[in-house]
């Protein structure tokens, strides 16, 4: 079963005849012949690693596998060898990690523009809110509930922990780095992201010399441990050593050991710091359970099962599929009425939409944020064409030219954008009906990777195939009022997918996890 599979195409370009623009993905003063050896003892190899260290997740094929931890394991899929990078953007990508997480922190103190943006977004029919009869994007506007309630009362977070993940591709027809998109709410694969730098690194100890490639070229992704700091300093200025942090989790969860891998470290913590000798406790909870158990007290503590909680986190929540019912909605709104520290805050969530992407893409909307007309020249160079659809030039001209651009609705998790021969039909038909329901929508720029020939493991078997990736920079923010406590760039994740595939998420089942050698 740990045989390598060879499509065609991989095969030809392996003899060095690879099909023309195609970059073959690995070059070296290995022979073809040894470097196709050395390929297939790394599989094996590189499943025991990921065995033996936990970079698994649960089998879709098991049905437990999903709610019962250590039952029905399978090894995440994953790129054998790391993806090539450019060490300038590389370095690009890193320095814009404190200046997104400064600016998400800026824009969601700014609950005017936040409202104003996207009350376009879900319904056009304003102004009041209390007429707004037709909600073009029902659970956006759930959001913004909850948010204009928070304004009504006037709240204030004065802890505010930001732990996001900024996504790039590198655009071949511009040679530039260009922004995919900004999450802020439940960034996946920390946990699993360090785990596959660590994999490559010994994989290349082991045979980079026949494959021409340097372990030393992989930079170090201390994401997993980062994000569990970042969540261990923000319980500690909650000041409240018995309290917990409460991850909020999906019921059904085959990506939970990339979750327990921050529980871990989290617990693990004995940074100086603190003052006390032991770490975090984190308990999860469905939304569902949050809200049977959960009550927030008269000075604004949430308490959940009688304990405490100091963070919450989210690693559910940010899709409808998530919000069943009232029940799950009544969940959200307390926590966000708690005095806990929410990570991410309604504010935070907002800011991470793609209307709000899109808004601050604008001119002059930046420089309503930021000061520093350097930090806005480097995130400005990073956005890519987005627009709404009330530009009719620009719906024409995708309807005319299809391929050039992305339809994304106001969604998160992978696979929900619209491509080719379906954007330019369901533009139509938004068109025809009248119109309303393209606010619900923002096109962006396609931006067009080189495509290169990558292993991919799956399930323990390999197969060669033309791939793109897409590099995601994590960052995490903490402060309290003016004080900033942390804002860094904290690892990243390179994800490598099919390039005949659109989408890209790992969960989602498009792509794998990858890590970068620079170049
Ligand atoms: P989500 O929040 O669902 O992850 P994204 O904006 O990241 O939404 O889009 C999902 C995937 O679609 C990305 O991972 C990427 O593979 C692809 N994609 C998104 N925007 C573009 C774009 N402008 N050009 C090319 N591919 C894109
Ligand atoms: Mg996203
Ligand atoms: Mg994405």
């Amino acid at each position: 079963p740990l045989a390598l599979r060879r499509r065609r195409v991989a095969r030809a370009a392996m003899s060095a005849e690879a099909p023309p623009g195609v970059a073959p993905a690995e070059e070296g003063p290995g022979t073809a012949a040894g470097r196709q050896a050395a390929l297939g003892d790394m599989v094996e190899d590189a499943a025991v690693w990921c065995a033996v260290h936990g970079l698994v997740v649960g089998d879709r094929a098991h049905p437990r596998s999903g709610t019962v931890p250590g039952v029905g394991l399978v090894h995440a899929p994953f790129s054998l060898l790391p993806a090539r990078f450019p060490a300038p953007f590389w370095k690009q990508a890193c320095e814009l990690a404190p200046i997104f997480n400064e600016l998400v922190d800026r824009v969601s103190l700014d609950g005017e523009f936040l409202q104003a943006a996207l009350s376009r977004q879900v319904n056009i029919n304003l102004p009041f809110s209390n007429f707004r009869t037709r909600k073009v994007d029902e659970f956006t506007a759930r959001l913004l509930e909850i948010h204009e309630k928070m304004m009504a009362v006037n709240k204030k977070e004065d802890i505010r922990l930001g732990l996001h993940r900024s996504d790039y591709m590198l655009d071949s027809e511009t040679n530039s780095l260009l922004q995919i998109e900004l999450n802020t709410i439940s960034s996946s694969f920390p946990g699993l992201g360090s785990l596959v730098s660590e994999l490559h690194r010994t994989l290349l100890n082991r045979y980079g010399k026949v494959l021409g490639l340097d372990s030393k070229r992989i930079p170090q992704n201390w994401a997993a441990t980062q994000f569990a700091e970042a969540l261990g300093k923000a319980w500690a200025e909650y000041n409240n050593e018995s309290a917990v942090v409460l991850m909020v989790v999906q019921p059904e969860e085959r990506n939970m050991y990339d979750q327990y891998w921050l529980v871990n470290h989290l617990k693990e913590l004995y940074p100086f710091y603190l003052t006390v000798t032991y770490g975090a406790t984190t308990i999860r909870k469905t939304l569902a359970q949050v809200e049977a158990g959960g009550k927030v007290l008269t000075d604004g503590t949430l308490v959940i099962d009688g304990r405490t909680v100091a963070v919450v986190y989210f690693r559910a929540g940010y899709a409808p599929t998530d919000y069943p019912s009232e029940v799950e909605w009544r969940a959200r709104l307390l926590m966000e009425q708690s005095s806990a520290i929410k990570c991410p805050s309604i504010s935070y969530h907002l800011v991470g939409t793609k209307k709000i992407q899109q808004e601050l893409a604008k001119s002059n909307v930046l420089e309503r944020f930021i000061d520093n007309k350097e930090d806005i020249a480097k995130l400005r160079k990073s956005f890519a064409g987005l627009w709404s659809l009330d530009n009719e030039e620009i719906v024409q001209l995708a309807i005319e030219k299809p391929d050039l651009f992305v339809l994304k609705p106001q969604r998160e998790g992978g696979g929900n954008n619209i491509y080719g021969h379906d954007l330019r039909e369901t533009l139509i038909k938004l068109q025809k009906e009248q119109g309303e329901s393209l606010a619900a929508y923002i096109l962006m720029q396609r931006i067009f990777p080189k495509a290169s020939l990558s292993p991919l493991v799956r399930g323990g078997e390999c197969f060669e195939d033309l791939t793109i990736s897409e590099l995601g920079i994590y960052g995490a923010y903490l402060r309290n009022k003016d004080k900033v406590i942390l804002n860094n760039q904290s690892g990243y994740l390179m994800r490598t997918k099919v390039s005949s595939s659109n989408e890209g998420g790992v969960a989602a089942g498009f792509a794998v996890l990858d890590s970068v050698i620079l170049t």
